[in-house]
């Protein structure tokens, strides 16, 4: 599976490349980020909202699993790290069938619920404010996406 690669130096680096990734989406898409607490999951879809013209703050939504916002188009923005059961269906599929970006944070929980067709990306730690940032496309659309952004 081809993947890319985006190293970050810093909380602003992360949101600027998310900021960017942002303008390549179209209602519709999912992005799931992994990594560890504190990798930059939430800082990440901080950037992309603003990339999306959302104007309010993006915060943790892990008390609530899902928080809704408004840009653009809708982003729906999940952390499902509290999720008490994996195959409890919170009702994903009309969220990732919609008509908005869909950011799932911790989405290996719900594998199974995930659309086949997504954007996956790994933040790692590299010490300080370094972060490396893995993207691994899967299906056509999220490849063809990548080639787009890294060209
Ligand atoms: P997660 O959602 O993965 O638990 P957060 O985004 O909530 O992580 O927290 C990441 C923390 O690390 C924030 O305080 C952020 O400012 C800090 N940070 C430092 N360097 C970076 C970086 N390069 N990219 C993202 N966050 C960073
Ligand atoms: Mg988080």
């Amino acid at each position: 599976m081809k993947e890319f690669e985006v190293l970050s130096g810093n909380t602003g680096d992360t949101q600027a490349f998310a900021k960017r990734l942002a303008t390549f989406l179209k209602p519709g898409d999912c992005i799931t980020l992994e990594g560890d607490l504190g990798a930059g999951k939430t800082t990440f879809t901080k950037g992309l909202a603003v990339g999306l013209g959302v104007t309010r703050t993006v915060n943790s939504p892990t008390f609530t699993i899902i928080k809704e916002y408004h840009g653009n188009m809708p982003l729906y923005h999940m952390d499902v790290y509290r999720l008490e059961d994996s195959y409890e269906d919170l009702g994903f599929d009309e969220y990732f069938s919609g008509n908005g970006v869909t950011v799932v944070e911790w989405a290996h929980i719900i594998e199974e619920q995930l659309p086949s067709e997504r954007l996956n990306i790994y933040l790692y730690h590299e010490g300080n404010d370094a972060r490396k940032i893995i993207l691994r496309p899967q299906g056509a659309r999220y490849e063809q996406l990548c080639k787009e952004i890294f060209a």
